[in-house]
């Protein structure tokens, strides 16, 4: 398609998104009396308006059927996380039986280290990006160092090459072949937090198990925004929070996928509690922990059904309008963004780059070479709700639920006159 950098055409664009009646579903905060253009839902992703409709249902059936409601609720609590596992396994590419949703996500990465780091002296190394997400840089530290190993020489970092803002499918095969028998656990972001790289996970997947490695992907920046299909490339797990692109609400709860292949055991580490184990028998409270054949065995207490009830909601909207409608208007939308950073860059002579690859999701990290923090703050102060990452990085998200070809259109015409200025 030929992009225009006119109102009239950004228009045009919005008036064909089979998508744009979605931005009405969602609560857009206001700077200067106007809806922001909001570039941060890979941070937090804005309010459904049903999320509230959620709550309220189960803060009338706490208020009038009080204990009552974990059975006679119309969506019972003791069973309400399992109403999450479907739509989810649509977003992700699962069997529902592969999913659960619990906890929040450092937590279940850690949860998955116990099941599936098990490091002996032969074996025990862990690949992952450099400079991943600090948390799960602290999560992985602290994992090695609790079955006493050293990270320095435990963890593996996967360096980008010299000049080079992305890594290279080719480096990362190269450093699994090198590890080889040593190494225990690949474990990276699928969508890099940073320069919003999406690696290979098929191909590093089946690469790094067949050197005997398990493979694990923190999903925080990639669930709802690209393609995923855990289960047939053969993903040993997964985790992501729901609070970015799933739009849940702050802090909310997180999402686990476990491969079939590691179902229904009773030989696997894990650490358990009542709502892991079979549901016919939880209430009778015997001794004996018999764990759900699914992926609920790791589940550990009783689910806050506060925090999955706006899950749940956000999940409808996803199960409405389907992964393939979305990754389409991402790719579009993300499109007309570059196009018009680099229309402005031509006409004011800008001085930034973007250095996020081919491979991507809807971020776009733009690295601005002149500018600094002050053209973060005009933005901001223009209602333009972009986030900065030290020492001189823009991430743009145009999340394709709910941002708008003109929110593209305008972001452009603001960006101009900030150069200029
Ligand atoms: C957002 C994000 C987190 C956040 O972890 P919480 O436990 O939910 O606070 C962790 N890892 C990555 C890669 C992220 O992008």
């Amino acid at each position: 398609m030929q992009f225009q950098n006119h109102l009239s055409f950004a228009r045009e664009l919005d008036q064909q998104d089979p998508l744009g009646k979605y931005r009405d579903e969602f609560h857009f905060p206001k700077v200067n009396n106007r809806p922001v253009i909001y570039f941060t839902g890979n941070s937090l992703g804005l309010q459904p308006k049903r999320s509230q409709v959620f709550i309220d249902e189960i803060m009338t059936d706490w208020k009038d059927l009080a204990v009552e409601g974990h059975f006679y609720a119309d969506k019972p609590w003791w069973d309400y996380h399992e109403r999450l596992a479907k739509p989810l396994a649509g977003v992700v590419g699962a069997k529902p039986e592969e999913i659960t949703v619990m906890n929040t996500l450092t937590i279940n990465l850690h949860l998955m280290m116990v099941s599936f780091y098990r490091p002996d002296t032969k074996r025990y190394k862990i690949l992952v990006e450099e400079k991943a997400f600090p948390s799960d840089q602290y999560m992985i530290n602290s994992q090695v160092k609790f079955h006493g190993f050293d990270p320095t020489s435990a963890v593996i970092e996967l360096k980008k090459r010299k000049g080079e803002h992305y890594w290279r499918t080719e480096d990362i095969l190269a450093k699994i072949e090198e590890a080889g028998e040593e190494l225990a656990l690949v474990l990276i972001g699928g969508v890099n937090y940073y320069n919003g790289q999406v690696f290979d996970m098929e191909k590093i997947t089946s690469v790094a198990q067949a050197k005997g490695a398990i493979v694990g992907w923190d999903l925080a920046h990639a669930v709802g925004n690209v393609f995923l299909d855990l289960h047939r490339w053969g993903v040993d797990f997964a985790a992501w929070c729901s609070y970015k692109y799933m739009n849940s609400g702050p802090g909310n709860a997180s999402g686990v996928f476990v491969h079939e292949r590691h179902l229904g055991k009773t030989d696997i580490p894990r650490f358990e509690g009542w709502w892991g184990t079979k549901k016919e028998n939880r209430f009778l409270m015997k001794p004996e922990f018999e764990p759900m054949d699914t992926a609920d065995a790791w589940q550990i207490s009783n689910a806050p059904i506060l925090s999955l009830a706006p899950y749940l909601a956000s999940l409808e909207l996803f199960e409405e309008v389907g992964m393939e409608a979305l990754i389409e208007k991402r790719k579009l939308i993300t499109a007309y963004l570059e196009y018009i950073l680099e229309e402005v860059s031509r006409e004011v002579k800008g001085n930034f780059e973007i250095i996020t690859p081919a491979d991507r999701g809807c971020q776009l990290s733009v690295l601005l070479h002149g500018e600094g923090r002050s053209l973060f703050e005009y933005l901001m102060k223009e209602g333009v709700i972009v986030d900065w990452r030290e020492p001189n990085v823009i991430r743009l998200a145009p999340a394709p639920f709910y941002c708008s070809f003109e929110d593209m259109y305008r972001f452009g015409q603001i960006l101009k006159n900030g150069i200029i200025s």
